[in-house]
């Protein structure tokens, strides 16, 4: 893309009513526009990264089974008092309508995916299954100061499984896991984040978050390197110690929770009298889990933790853009390494601004943080080719132009 063409520009001050760090950063950049406290809009740049983060997302839930489906975000307040959380989940946006019917904006989805899934489970051979949706969630948090951490308004990969018994959830619970690690490890995040041990429910022990340890976290872990696990401090009162290897030298950090497992058991099925037949013919109830990301809470982590003091650093596989092309005013040149990119399948943002200074174009890709900066001059020229540079790295390499693309996919 010419960013020339790209309808938003980086800012030179920083948002004065933002305090976190991701939003800050994000806003300048040009990947979010803030609408209020907790709402934001996906500006070209974000909304890239954020749906590269989701199509990670997606390939996994899906290698693991889950069927993507979309629920409504409308849900009406009969879903709601079936489980009784018309009264009970205080973050709830509620709204009516003209006919004097009440709903809540979802901000979860059991009681709509619970019912709906029912509909086609009738007996032991319709299970296990699992179904999943990346949607927007609404929740009147109270305190939305974290940028896209805590949104009002934000995006969530819900997945839920069902099942005819607790020993089917328990092996599914295991490969969700699994799933996790590969995500956070495609996202760049596998060495920060830790299966962390939290409260559970009425059905578990506890539950699992997946924390990333980032300073400006809301959450406190302890953290058992040897074992890679970590106990939210939430629950350390009751789990001193790894629940691994009871080593209690944990190291105490601060994280932000990308993502989290439950086993609900029977909650949501009984509330719904969602029941199937066992191979004798009996009723049984359906024992179920959830499993969530947050992908816009992940976008806003990424750059909590992956930047340095000129911008962002994206990991390649989110990156908006793999190369950020800057032509120094030799444009017929770079117009032709810019077409060559592309026939390549290379992703390039090119700096094609007629009106911007050298360092104006440098400071903007140090800041949109793409992971290869590709640079174009007279000097290069004289050179022999054009300079690049890893966004993450300090050295300058002169590249031939006719090999620019083969070193590129030598990466
Ligand atoms: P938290 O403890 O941070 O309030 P939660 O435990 O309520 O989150 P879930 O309801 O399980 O989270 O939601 C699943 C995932 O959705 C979370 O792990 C997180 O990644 C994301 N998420 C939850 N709330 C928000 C929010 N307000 N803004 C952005 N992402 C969120
Ligand atoms: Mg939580």
């Amino acid at each position: 893309m010419k960013q020339s063409k790209l309808f938003t520009r980086t800012l030179k001050e920083e948002p004065k009513d933002e305090v976190s760090f991701n939003a800050r950063v994000l806003i300048r950049a040009g990947f979010i526009d803030k609408l209020a406290a907790g709402i934001y809009t996906l500006l070209p740049l974000g909304l890239k990264v954020h749906q590269k983060i989701c199509q990670i997302i997606r390939e996994e839930m899906t290698a693991i089974g889950g069927q993507e489906i979309l629920m409504p975000a409308l849900i009406p307040k009969e879903n709601w008092e079936a489980t009784g959380r018309w009264e009970n989940f205080d973050a709830l946006f509620k709204l009516g309508s003209a006919e004097l019917k009440q709903y809540a904006l979802g901000a979860t989805h059991e009681e709509v995916v619970t019912p709906t899934v029912g509909k086609y489970i009738l007996s032991y051979k319709d299970l296990s299954l699992a179904v999943f949706q990346i949607q927007t969630k609404f929740r009147d948090e109270k305190r939305a100061k974290g940028g896209l951490i805590r949104g009002r308004e934000f995006s969530m990969k819900d997945l839920y499984s069902f099942h005819p018994d607790e020993e089917t959830l328990s092996q599914y619970y295991k490969i969700v896991q699994k799933a996790y690690f590969k995500i956070w490890q495609r996202l760049g995040l596998l060495d920060i984040t830790y299966l962390t041990y939290a409260a559970g429910g009425a059905f578990s022990k506890y539950s699992h978050e997946f924390q990333t340890v980032a300073e400006s976290g809301e959450d406190t872990i302890f953290i058992c390197e040897a074992c890679k696990l970590a106990i939210n401090r939430e629950i350390i009162d009751e789990c001193s110690a790894c629940p691994n290897c009871h080593n209690t030298e944990l190291v105490e950090k601060r994280a932000i929770e990308v993502g989290n497992i439950f086993k609900l058991g029977t909650r949501f099925s009984s509330a719904f009298g969602l029941k199937y037949l066992d191979a004798a013919g009996e009723e049984k109830e359906v024992v179920m889990g959830c499993y969530g990301i947050g992908p816009s809470r992940l976008l806003g982590t990424i750059a909590e933790v992956s930047h340095d003091a000129k911008g962002i650093i994206w990991p390649e596989a989110v990156a908006p853009f793999r190369v950020h092309l800057l032509s120094l005013k030799e444009d017929e040149e770079t117009e032709k390494i810019y077409k060559d990119l592309l026939a390549a399948g290379i992703d390039t943002l090119y700096d094609d601004r007629a009106e911007a200074q050298a360092g104006e174009k440098f400071t903007d890709a140090d800041l949109i943080g793409c992971p290869y900066r590709v640079v174009v001059s007279a000097k290069s020229l004289r050179e022999g080719g054009v300079e690049v540079k890893q966004r993450a790295g300090h050295n300058l390499e002169i590249v031939k132009i006719s090999r620019l693309v083969e070193f590129l996919n030598r990466q």
